[in-house]
């Protein structure tokens, strides 16, 4: 019937999924460089500026400490009211080796904090559906930031889970993070309705994905690029070239920019909006859970 063979071609999306992200996850950071030109950090580097974790951290440790000298008892770098609270919550979800999450990190200054007082204003929680990807993730988290920020503070987490639908209640986080993730879920309705499920009323929802060239010129050295370039890179770098052709296809199946916003709204986000860059290769959607 109709229905079997949707159902098959799921799970057969699912299982090339995870067979990719199994055989790319050693290699993966390394071939991210060298197959965007280090391109990937600029796109990443501009969605954290987009959500503004730097300079929010800042406000949140003022309001801390502004509740501190108004109550000489509090230590210095106790969360409001005395209590380890956490007042920002961040879910990154596809979130793989950690590389979204790490610069949320970096920007909050969590791990500094937490040395000397032990709580955070800000968490960090990485969802990823492949345990390999999770594992290099965290195995970088714990030589880059040192143990204690996910053993003691749990400011930072690595949780299995699926976008489509995530381990976690209604209502829990401040803002929904996705980076290269979403093209590589089954079912992107699902996963956007359960983004929505998961924020609080108010929070925000940022999508890093590559999405579609506008300009005419760029589209045609993009195209020889990824169907020429990327899966003999993938062959000669990583001896895999199925992997890199998976990803060059995906892309292009991907939904474009204005088919997202809609996706999007129909999932219930307002305020819908998206921001090209390098000529549309990628572009960050966001929204608000109202
Ligand atoms: N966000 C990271 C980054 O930007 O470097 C990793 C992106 S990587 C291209 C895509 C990730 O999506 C993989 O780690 C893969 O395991 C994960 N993934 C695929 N399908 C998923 C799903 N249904 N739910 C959660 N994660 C999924």
């Amino acid at each position: 019937t109709h229905f079997g063979f949707t159902s098959v071609s799921i799970n057969e999306k699912e299982r090339k999924v995870r067979q990719v992200f199994e055989n790319v996850a050693d290699n993966y950071d390394v071939m991210n460089d060298f197959m965007s030109g280090g391109l990937h950090r600029y796109w990443k580097d501009e969605l954290l500026k987009m959500t503004g974790v730097g300079p929010m951290a800042k406000v949140v440790r003022r309001r801390a400490s502004l509740n501190y000298a108004a109550n000489s008892d509090l230590k210095s770098g106790d969360g409001m009211n005395g209590k380890a609270a956490v007042l920002f919550s961040i879910l990154d979800v596809a979130g793989g080796t950690g590389d979204i999450a790490f610069r949320f990190v970096d920007a909050a200054k969590c791990e500094e904090r937490s040395k000397s007082s032990g709580s955070d204003e800000i968490s960090v929680t990485v969802c990823d559906i492949n345990p390999e990807m999770l594992r290099v993730g965290e195995s970088r988290a714990r030589k880059r930031f040192g143990s204690a920020i996910l053993d003691e503070t749990c400011a930072l987490k690595f949780v299995e889970g699926n976008a489509q639908y995530l381990p976690f209640d209604d209502n829990s986080f401040d803002l929904y993070t996705i980076a290269f993730g979403l093209r590589n879920v089954t079912d992107v309705d699902m996963a956007l309705r359960d983004a929505y499920r998961v924020l609080k009323p108010g929070g925000r929802f940022l999508c890093l994905e590559f999405s579609h060239v506008t300009n005419l010129p760029l589209a045609k050295l993009y195209d020889l690029y990824s169907f020429n370039v990327i899966p003999q890179l993938g062959q000669m770098v990583a001896n895999d070239r199925d992997s890199y052709q998976y990803l060059v296809e995906s892309i292009r199946k991907f939904c474009t920019q204005e088919e997202l916003v809609s996706r999007m709204e129909t999932a219930g986000f307002e305020g819908v909006q998206f921001t090209n860059m390098t000529g549309g290769i990628v572009a960050v959607h966001e929204g608000w859970k109202p």
